[in-house]
Order: structure tokens, then sequence, then C-alpha cells
């Protein structure tokens, strides 16, 4: 029954992972002729984790990965007893979890030829590196270890040289856009959602669902309508802005809460009083909710330039003869506009206060009217 030894994995493998064709190739490469560890690295939302499964899927095949076989659907289900995902305990791997894939990796495979020990969320785990090291070198031979990671910091800097690499990308808007229309998502809200997921389908999905994101980019939409040339105005509108933002949060904090009854039913079920270094878990949070927020004011920076782009092509289009002096001055103002939107985007995350930016961005548009 079973057919002759494939010595290629099958692409369907890979078919949850969106985007990335490289790495995925890298993949392939590997599952042909494994080493002992792979780093997955690269933004939250692009796809590692379906790449790790679809990877180990090729490592357990008694075929090499034919896509089809009881081995390759249940290793890319996440059920394989030879595909062992270590999880962490709490906010960031800790010595309790580094001594459990310590542990697991000297255990022997149950059914396959090898076992693939998959750890997620590397990039928190500089604390206890030194502690990993030497079994991530030096797995038995029958053990390949699979490390996902969201980015580098340089206390993991010893593990990462001991690793094959993956890199993996953002995800182009384009695909991004493919990617949520497959998933039956109005063609409005994909081409709107798109630009605004920053290269994560994880973000893009969030936004997909947000009831709210739409209205939030007309309202960004409609600033230049809005704008009258007095400075009363502009820092009304400036804080209506900011408190659209805060708005957005409500997806990303039900997630959050979503999380914290998790933690709390683990911490219950092994008898622990509250959730082991809840105060990490808390900061991150707050960290993703200010990185949130930044981002949805990229959002309506976006849309606030379309606008004004949208009054170019107007002022292009319209009735004023070109070369006339009324025409150029338009067209100058209206491309001001646009580079003004463009700056203040520019300068959000470098560290600004984002109350004051948005507040002289829109004093500097209104006073640009004629
Ligand atoms: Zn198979």
């Amino acid at each position: 029954m079973s057919a002759s030894p494939v010595s290629v994995p099958s692409p369907s493998l890979f078919e949850a992972v969106v985007g990335q064709e490289r790495a995925v190739g890298r993949l392939m490469d590997a599952a042909r002729r494994p080493v002992h560890a792979y780093l997955l690295h690269g933004p939250a939302g692009s796809g590692k984790r379906a790449a790790a499964r679809g990877l180990a899927a090729a490592l357990l095949c008694p075929d090499g990965g034919c896509g089809v076989c009881n081995s390759c659907r249940r290793a890319l289900a996440g059920t394989h007893p030879d595909l062992v995902t270590v999880e962490r305990s709490g906010a960031a791997l800790d010595v309790d979890d580094a001594r459990e894939i310590t542990s697991r990796a000297q255990r022997r495979p149950l059914e396959s030829s090898r076992q693939v020990l998959l750890v997620p969320d590397v990039h928190l785990a500089a604390k206890v590196a030194p502690a990993l090291l030497k079994t991530v070198e030096e797995p038995p031979p029958s053990t390949v270890f699979v490390l996902v990671a969201d980015d580098l910091p340089p206390g993991l800097a010893t593990i990462v040289s001991r690793c094959v690499q993956v890199p993996f990308v953002a995800v182009a808007p384009r695909v991004v856009e493919e990617w949520l229309l497959g998933r039956g998502v109005a063609a409005e809200v994909a081409a709107a959602v798109a630009p605004a997921s920053g290269g994560s389908l994880d973000r893009a999905r969030l936004l997909a669902e947000d009831s709210g994101f739409d209205a939030r980019r007309r309202q960004w939409h409609a600033v230049p309508g809005r704008l009258d040339g007095t400075g009363a105005t502009a820092v009304v509108i400036a804080d209506e802005l900011l408190g659209l933002a805060d708005g957005a949060l409500t997806p990303l904090r039900e997630r959050h809460g979503r999380e914290l009854a998790a933690l709390e039913e683990q911490a219950e079920a092994v008898g622990s009083r509250g959730i082991p270094g809840r105060r990490a878990v808390d900061e991150r949070h707050r960290r993703e909710e200010r990185r949130w927020r930044t981002d949805d004011l990229r959002m309506g920076l976006a849309a606030l330039a379309d606008a004004y782009r949208d009054r170019l092509v107007a002022t292009v289009d319209g009735d004023a003869t070109p070369g006339t002096p009324g025409a150029d001055a338009e067209r100058r103002t209206a491309a001001g506009h646009v580079d003004a939107v463009v700056r203040s985007s520019a300068a959000l995350g470098r560290n600004v206060r984002e109350d004051l930016l948005l507040e002289s961005l829109m004093v500097e548009l209104s006073g640009m009217l004629q």
C-alpha cells in the first residue's frame, strides 16, 4: 500500500504558510537531509508555527513527507506523539521549561525513526539560553530541534549560532489581501485591512473581525473636509483621533483576557496560587497594546494620506487649467499635505509623544488651508 519512498516532501505540507517562498524552499531542502537544530525566526504572524509543523511532518513521515498518510496528518495537526511541543509555562521560558526541554530531548521516538522537539517563543529564552545550549548543540541523533522566535535578542546569540537559520519575512500586503479573500473576507474589507496589517496574518485576521476598523478608517479619511483653518478645530480633531486609537485596542484586550484565563486555569491545575510570572505577562500585554495602538495610528495616517492623494488627483482632473497659477498652487498644497502626513507617520514609533505629534500635524494641515 505504501508508495515507494519519496525524497522530496510534498509542497502541501506547507500550504498553510503564506508568502514565504524562500523559507519554505529552505525547509523542503532541510527535510531531505536534516541536521540537529533549526531556528525559524521572523515577525509574529508570519506563519512560522505552521511551517514548523510542515517540517515536522516531513521528518516524521516514513515516506519523507507524502502529505497524505496518517503520520503526516497527525504531525500537521500537532498530535503526532513524536512531535513534542514545549510551550513556556509562564511569561518567558524559565528554568523548569529548560529542564523539560533537556529531558524531552533525551527521550526515544515512539513511532518514527526520530522525534521533533518544537520550542515556540524562543525570543523569550535569553535567560535560560546557557542552560539550553548543550542540548541544542548536541541532541541525541534521533532528536531534531525546531526553535521558533519572533526576533533574536543578543542573549540568544550562542544558541542562534548552533542552529540552521530559516528567516521569515513580513507578508506583502498584496499576499495578505489575497489570503483574506480566500478566507471569505469581503473584498472591500480585505483591501483596507491588508496595508494596515504590517505584514502579519495574525493582525490582519484580528482587523478583519474588528467591526470598528472600517469606521475608524472612514473617520481618518474624513479629516480634510473637517479642518476649517482654526487651531481649535485642529485640536478637537487630534483628540478624537487619539480616542479612536484607544478604542482599537478592544479586540487585542479580549485576546489578552482569554490568555490570562487560560494561564489561570493552568496554574490552578498544578495547584499554584496565581499565574507564575504574572508581572511579566502584564508587561508583555502592555507592550503589545502600545505597539498595536501605534500600528493603528499608522493605519489612520495612511488613510489620511490617501484622502489627500485623492484631492491631488481631483485638482489635476478638475476645472482649473493646468499651468495656470491657481491650479499649480492647489496642486502644491495637496502635495504638501501628503508630505506632512507621511513625515508624521515616519516619526511614529520613534519615541515621540503621539498626542503632540497628531496635534501639530492637524494644526499644520489646517494652516495650509487657503
Ligand atoms: Zn506522510
